[in-house]
C-alpha cells in the first residue's frame, strides 16, 4: 500500500469513528428545579456542559428577577411601588413587553395582573377557597392589563395593581437560553423548561425531536410532535386545581374578565412557534379563549401553530403541522381535526 492509499484509508476510519460518535453521542445533562417546577436540559456538543451550566445560572437569575414572592425581585419592588415607576432589568422590561403585546392581539385574555384574583382562590398559598362574587368584583377593580405602563425599561402600576410574569417566564427563558446554547457553540440541544419545550436544531443524527404531548385526561402521552429549531408550550387545567366543595374542578388559570378559573371547553393547548415567550404568552391565552376564538386567532396571525384538546376528548391541530403531529399508542384510532 503506498503512503497516499494509507492516507485515504486513515481519513475514512476517521469519518466512521467520527460520525459513529455523533450518532451515538450523549448529551451533558442538568436537571433544575425553578420557576417551581423541574426543569430538564440536555445539550450535544463538547460545549454542553459548559452552555448547560451557564444556563442553570441565568435561570437562577431570571427567577430571581421574577419572583412575586422574592423580597428582593424586581416584580415584588413593582408590586410594593405604590404606584411610583419602577427601573427594571432589560429582562423582565421584554418579558414584560411581551406579555402586554400578547394581551392586545389576544383581547386581554392573557394579562399580568391577574395576580390579586389568583391569590384569592388560594393558588398562591395552597388554601384553597372559592370566593364571593362582592370579593371578586373589588379584585376586578384593579385588574387589566392596560394599568400597566412600560416605557423603556421604567416599569409604573397603579397602588393595587399587581404583575406576575407566571404565564411568560419559563417560555422567555426558553429563548434566553437558545441565545447561550448559541453563543456556545451548541447546535443539538433539548430545554425541557416544566413541559415547555425549547428544541434547538435537530437530534445529533439530522433528524427530528419528538416531543410527547401529555393526555390532559391521564398520566400517559397522547401524541408527539416531530418539531427542529422552535418552541411548544402546554397550558391546560389538569396541572394544578383544586376541587370546590361544589365538587366542581377549578385550575390555576383565571378568566381576566370574570376573575374565576377559566372553562373554555379546552383541556390543554399547545403552541408551537419559533419564540418560547411567544408559544408560552399564547398557550395561556388560548386556553383562556376557547376553540373558535383562538380559531380565528391562528388565521389572523401567521407566527405559530397549534393543538387543542377539548374537554369531550377531540382533538384539533392546525394545517402546519398536519406532518409533524402523530397520535400515539391508545389513540392512534382517534380521528383529527384540521383547523384551516
Ligand atoms: P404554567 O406556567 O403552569 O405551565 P401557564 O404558562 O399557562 O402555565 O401560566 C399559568 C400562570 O400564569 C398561573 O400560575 C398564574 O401565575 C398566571 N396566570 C393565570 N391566569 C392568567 C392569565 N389569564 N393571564 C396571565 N397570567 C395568568
Ligand atoms: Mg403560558
Amino acid at each position: 500500500m503506498n503512503i497516499f492509499m494509507k492516507k485515504i484509508l486513515c481519513f475514512v476510519f476517521a469519518a466512521i469513528i467520527f460520525t459513529g460518535c455523533t450518532a451515538n453521542a450523549v448529551p451533558a445533562e442538568k436537571n433544575v428545579f425553578a420557576m417551581d417546577t423541574y426543569m430538564k436540559l440536555s445539550a450535544y456538543g463538547e460545549n454542553g456542559e459548559k452552555a448547560l451550566n451557564a444556563a442553570a445560572e441565568k435561570i437562577a437569575v431570571l427567577e430571581g428577577l421574577w419572583s412575586v414572592t422574592d423580597e428582593g425581585s424586581e416584580i415584588y419592588a413593582v408590586n410594593r411601588s405604590g404606584g411610583k415607576p419602577v427601573t427594571v432589568s432589560p429582562e423582565t422590561a421584554a418579558a414584560l413587553a411581551l406579555s402586554l403585546q400578547i394581551s392586545e392581539v389576544t383581547g386581554g385574555a392573557l394579562d399580568c395582573t391577574v395576580y390579586p384574583v389568583l391569590a384569592e382562590w388560594g393558588f398562591t398559598t395552597g388554601k384553597y377557597q372559592i370566593p364571593d362574587e362582592e370579593r371578586l368584583a373589588a379584585l376586578l377593580e384593579n385588574i387589566g392589563y392596560e394599568n400597566v405602563s412600560l416605557s423603556g425599561h421604567t416599569v409604573t402600576v397603579p397602588d393595587g395593581t399587581q404583575i406576575d410574569l407566571g404565564a411568560v417566564g419559563k417560555g422567555f427563558a426558553g429563548d434566553v437560553l437558545a441565545e447561550i446554547m448559541a453563543e456556545n457553540g451548541v447546535t443539538s440541544a433539548l430545554l425541557d423548561l416544566g413541559g415547555n419545550i425549547q428544541a434547538i436544531g435537530a437530534k445529533p443524527d439530522g433528524s427530528p425531536w419528538r416531543i410527547g404531548l401529555r393526555d390532559p385526561f391521564g398520566e400517559g402521552i397522547f401524541a408527539a410532535l416531530e418539531l427542529t429549531d422552535c418552541a411548544a408550550v402546554t397550558s391546560g387545567g389538569y396541572e394544578r386545581y383544586f376541587i370546590g366543595e361544589d365538587g366542581e374542578r377549578y385550575c390555576h388559570i383565571i378568566d381576566p374578565a370574570s376573575g374565576k378559573p377559566v372553562r373554555s371547553g379546552l383541556a390543554s393547548a399547545t403552541v408551537v412557534g419559533d419564540s418560547g415567550g411567544l408559544c408560552d404568552a399564547l398557550s395561556t391565552a388560548i386556553f383562556v379563549m376557547g376553540l373558535e376564538n383562538a380559531s380565528d386567532l391562528w388565521r389572523s396571525q401567521p407566527d405559530f401553530e397549534m393543538v387543542l384538546v377539548a374537554e369531550d376528548g377531540e382533538i384539533y391541530i392546525t394545517e402546519g403541522l398536519e406532518n409533524s403531529f402523530h397520535l400515539m399508542g391508545e389513540f392512534s384510532a382517534k380521528t383529527v381535526t384540521i383547523i384551516r
